[in-house]
């Protein structure tokens, strides 16, 4: 026995459930199979930059996402010893439609979910085959049952199986910035700013969110990584008292560090045969300016889109890619650029930060203010 659905997505993460969102509202239905039985987000937060908060009103949700979080007004960069380096308005930069958010990724998860009905999202299944191409694909999963679609979409995240299944290539390969980081909440040490602190060895951010909470990120940079608890404590044994006391109050329970690799995903194509990656799937990058979200969204605007406004859609996976591709790659490039100026002598990169750092904050973000044109008004 097998299922038929026109669109079926493989993830209920960020991009598989904003996907769904945007087809739903668009008036395509989609199923949605997700391995886990339950969020895995183990209570962390996320920074949402001014273009993941576009792409939210894009979806409906731009009133609603106000109601979440804190806004992110202030970004600084500072020294270990606490020098700022530089600011930067985010507020004025962004704009008061658009002002950077940072909230818990359970409540961003439930928005996009919030309007699907209840039986778009199927958990507890994990696909392992998929056979066909455009228009009509098979998809195995491992408790023996078959689905049936006219276009498969791999939101399956960074190890995606959409992509093991269905192109020959895009292992994910160690961020340049650093191997692996740690990601935790904290009580807030009194910090009102995304502020991160870096020395040669190690950087840590901090960005308050809401209940009195920061969340926290923090990851060893220098040339010894490695990825045990106790290295942590000790590359950021020079760093600000309030910083150390965030990151120990989080260490003083290993459960609530939640160890987390930095992968990426860089392919030359996102879409075979019928199927199509979106969000982490088709690149996922170092979160070094936070565009996970963002670009995961956009994708599934413009794709479901194209979906919309067309009844053939043997060539939606190349429009796609068309039209994605200059805005990821760009993304792609500053992450390299700041991974890379990370890696600078810690002398010459706090002489070189005041000036190079507001520049490279405008040259990322200013292309990525114009909104992500939908087809459907195309
Ligand atoms: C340390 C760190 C910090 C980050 N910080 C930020 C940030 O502040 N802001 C930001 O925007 N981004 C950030 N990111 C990136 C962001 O988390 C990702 O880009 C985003 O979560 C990607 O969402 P996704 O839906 O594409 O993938 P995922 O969230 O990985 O979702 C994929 C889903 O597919 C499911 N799945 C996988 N395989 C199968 C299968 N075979 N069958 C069925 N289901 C399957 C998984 O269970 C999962 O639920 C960060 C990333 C890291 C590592």
């Amino acid at each position: 026995m097998s299922e038929n659905h026109e669109v079926l997505i493989v993830g209920a993460g960020i991009s598989g459930l904003a996907l769904a969102r945007a087809l739903y509202r668009r008036g395509i239905s989609a199923l949605v199979l997700e391995q886990r039985e339950s969020d895995g987000d183990a209570g962390l937060a996320i920074n949402l930059p001014g273009n993941a908060i576009a792409a939210l009103a894009q979806l409906g949700l731009g009133d609603a996402i106000r109601s979440y979080g804190r806004p992110v007004e202030r970004r600084e960069y500072r020294s270990a010893r606490d020098n700022l380096l530089f600011a930067v308005d985010e507020k004025r930069f962004w704009g008061d439609e658009n002002t950077p958010r940072c909230v818990r990724r359970s409540d961003l998860v439930a928005l996009l979910a919030a309007d699907l009905p209840a039986e778009t999202v199927r958990r507890g299944v994990k696909i392992v085959a998929v056979e066909g191409g455009m228009g009509d694909i098979a998809v195995h999963t491992s408790d023996g049952a078959e689905f049936r679609c006219k276009v498969l979409m791999g939101a399956d995240g960074v190890h995606s199986a959409v992509r093991k299944l269905r192109f020959e290539s895009g292992f994910p390969a160690s961020a340049r910035l650093a191997s692996a980081s740690w990601r935790f909440m904290a009580p807030n040490p009194g910090v009102e700013a995304w502020t991160v602190w870096a020395h040669a060895d190690a950087m840590a951010l901090l960005i308050p969110v809401d209940h009195g909470e920061v969340y926290g990120w923090a990851a060893a940079t220098g040339q010894h990584q490695r990825s045990e608890l106790a290295d942590l404590r000790h590359v950021l044994r020079s760093f600000p008292d309030h910083v150390r006391a965030s990151v120990d109050w989080a260490l003083s329970d290993e459960a609530r560090m939640h160890y987390s690799p930095l992968e990426e995903v860089r392919l030359s194509r996102w879409s075979r045969d019928g199927a199509i990656l979106i969000g982490d799937a088709a690149h996922a990058t170092a979160p070094v300016w936070a565009q996970g979200a963002a670009l995961a969204m956009e994708d599934a605007i413009v794709l479901s889109g194209l979906l919309a406004s067309r009844s053939d859609w043997s060539s939606v996976g190349e429009d796609y890619e068309r039209l994605r591709r200059d805005r990821v790659e760009h993304v792609q490039t500053m992450t390299d650029r700041m991974a890379k100026a990370a890696r600078l002598p810690m002398l010459l990169r706090q002489r070189l930060m005041p000036f190079l750092g507001p520049r490279s904050y405008r040259a990322t973000f200013e292309p990525l203010k114009i909104p992500v044109a939908d087809p459907v008004n195309a």
